[in-house]
């Protein structure tokens, strides 16, 4: 077996890329580890092609809105379901495939396309050589957690990962999960066209601000049939059909029955695949890896980041990691901690969700002194346009200093929204700067500006 040593390696090929060009066009040699198709979750079976599938969705759900803004559509409309999910399938996979000539090409990177585990504090071992490094950074992940429920396994349910590759439109769907995922795929497949019925623990998007979830839950409902507060009791899947039998709020036992089952109740690291026993790297009870404020594990010259540290689970916040770790200890090293001061996101569904800092949960827990301004998309110079349902903004302001502690919008377009109140956090921005800047008339802005008037009648009433 052959024994090498590089400067860095990287396993996991989705956030982790953010350590492996800018750190070989330095000059240093790259080890990239990667088991599955390159580009991980994000670009594969996450981010991109489930919000390439939402667009269509967003689409089919505004022709089915037409008449509303006078538009006179003779006769149905149909989504070409196995086209649009080939073409999404096709897209990502051309995507995934152009990096590994670039790794292949470039001097100082050495690609190993295959599962890699620790056989040392400091080896790995992959595809049959034997790997150190100066450093090593870990990004291996997450994947999907399948909850236990009886007779489930063994059923051919889908994961996220299924669901987005699906060519099959199935006539009735059932979703088991109430989050962010469950969210976006139950409402892509019920935009679509496909009846879909929703299974849920506890209720839809626990997380948000408890307005914002309230609406949420509310138009959702409007959409697919609801049964919250389930509690599983088993799973059966007979001549081509699921029937999940749970209890519902009062203790009654129910059935939903379906063609097709999306599990989609939460994920677990990868890290299980690293035999993290031959190393000094601890994890927590449910597997992420422990990492301290400068993104260090328990061992010496080995750092993470991304879902399998689980921080925070997004994209962006992965990438954030590893631009800071690449900053600090290659570009211009410095002893500077991570600081995570707005770490924003969205939930593209229907309605769009977005948020930044604090919730009004949080605050109420910490016992801060905080005012609200809020307002509706509906009572803005754009809603006379837009005639929306539901949307609001809802800002959340530190008492005495004013400052912007909480961001919150539920409404067309928030996931763009959100970002002038992201620097509004970032930058430490009051109630007044928000009041002080001029606004585009009539845009959907507009709204966080009447949230703050909002808020301003408060403080001087
Ligand atoms: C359906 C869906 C939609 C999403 N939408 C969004 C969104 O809109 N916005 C957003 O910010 N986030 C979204 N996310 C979350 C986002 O995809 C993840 O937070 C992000 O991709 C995590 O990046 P990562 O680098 O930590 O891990 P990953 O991207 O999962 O990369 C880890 C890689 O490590 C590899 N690996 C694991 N173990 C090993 C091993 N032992 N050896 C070699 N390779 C290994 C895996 O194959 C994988 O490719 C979505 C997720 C899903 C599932």
């Amino acid at each position: 077996m052959k024994n090498k040593h590089y400067d860095v390696i990287v396993v996991g090929s989705g956030g982790g890329t953010k350590l492996v060009t800018p750190v070989a066009n330095l000059g240093k040699k790259v080890a990239i580890i990667e088991k599955g198709p390159l580009g991980g979750t994000c670009l594969n079976r996450g981010c991109i092609p489930s919000k390439m599938l939402i667009h269509t969705a967003q689409l089919a759900s505004l022709i089915r809105d037409a008449a509303r803004f006078e538009i006179e559509m003779e006769g149905s409309f149909n989504v070409d379901f196995e086209r649009l999910v080939r073409r999404v399938s096709e897209t990502i996979d051309k995507e995934s495939a152009s990096i590994t000539p670039y790794y292949h090409d470039h001097p100082n990177i050495d690609y190993y396309p295959h599962e890699g585990h620790f056989v040392e504090k400091e080896v790995i071992e992959v595809g049959g050589e034997r790997l150190s490094a100066d450093k090593i950074f870990l990004a291996v992940g997450a994947r999907a957690a399948i909850p236990k429920i009886p007779g489930l396994e063994g059923t051919p349910y889908m994961t996220y990962q299924e669901a987005l590759r699906n060519t099959k439109r199935p006539k009735k769907l059932i979703v088991i999960g109430g989050g962010f995922i469950a969210t976006e795929l139950g409402y892509f497949y019920s935009a679509v066209g496909v009846e879909t019925e929703f299974l849920v623990r506890s209720v839809l998007l626990r997380p948000e601000d408890d307005e914002v979830q309230e609406a949420f839950q509310k138009a959702f409902a409007k959409q697919v049939h609801l049964r919250l507060k389930c509690d599983f009791q088993e799973v059966e899947y007979k001549n081509q059909v699921f029937t999940v039998t749970y209890k519902d709020e009062k203790g009654e036992a129910q059935k939903a029955k379906g063609d097709a089952l999306i599990v989609a109740t939460g994920i677990k690291p990868w890290t299980d695949t690293l035999h993290l026993e031959n190393t000094a790297i601890e994890v927590d009870e449910k597997g992420f890896i422990k990492v301290d404020d400068h993104l260090r594990t328990t061992q010496e010259n080995v750092w993470a980041l991304g879902d399998c540290v689980g921080n925070y689970l997004f994209r962006h916040s992965v990438n954030f990691e590893g631009t800071y770790l690449f900053r600090t200890l290659f570009e211009s090293p410095s002893d500077t901690p991570i600081i995570y001061k707005g770490v924003p996101h969205a939930v593209f569904s229907n309605p769009e969700i977005a948020g930044v800092g604090k919730t009004e949960r949080e605050l109420k827990e910490t016992g801060a002194s905080y005012i609200v301004g809020k307002n509706s998309y509906a009572a803005s110079a754009r809603g006379m346009a837009l005639l929306p349902e539901t949307g609001f903004v809802k800002l959340l302001f530190e008492k005495h200093s004013l400052k912007l502690l909480g961001a919150h919008i539920i409404g067309e377009e928030a996931s763009n929204m959100i970002h002038m109140l992201i620097l509004a956090i970032q930058m430490d921005a009051t109630l007044h700067d928000l009041l002080e800047m001029i606004y585009i008339h009539p845009a959907l802005p507009e709204i966080v500006r009447n949230a703050a008037r909002d808020a301003l009648s408060k403080i001087s009433s």
